[in-house]
């Protein structure tokens, strides 16, 4: 998958939930939204973390490979979420981070 296949979706997304829910919320109040949806998402992982090191109560479940792997993907959802309703150029963001990574910490 390409981001301008996750790009398209988010888009084809946001459309369907906002004919189907309404969008009368501000962009103050969707990415106020979008921040909660990234916390649950991220515990959500963080279970899942949990549980591949044994480290979750019994109770939670045992641990399964692709319910971490749809966290991790929840995750990415999530935070893409914001880089599209503000119309981030994700690849410059991207590649403009990693370069600064490689000049901190290996260069
Ligand atoms: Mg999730």
């Amino acid at each position: 998958m390409q981001f301008s296949d996750l790009q398209h979706f988010l888009k084809s997304f946001q459309a369907f939930h906002n004919e189907k829910f309404g969008n009368n919320s501000s962009e103050d109040v969707d990415l106020l939204m979008n921040m909660t949806k990234i916390t649950e998402e991220v515990g959500e992982l963080a279970e899942q973390v949990m549980k591949y090191q044994g480290r979750q109560r019994n109770a939670k479940g045992e641990f399964n490979l692709s319910d971490l792997e749809d966290e991790i993907a929840d995750v990415i959802i999530a935070t893409s979420m914001i880089w599209v309703a503000l119309d981030i150029d994700l690849n410059g963001a991207l590649g403009a981070k990693i370069e600064k990574i490689k000049k901190k910490r290996w260069m």
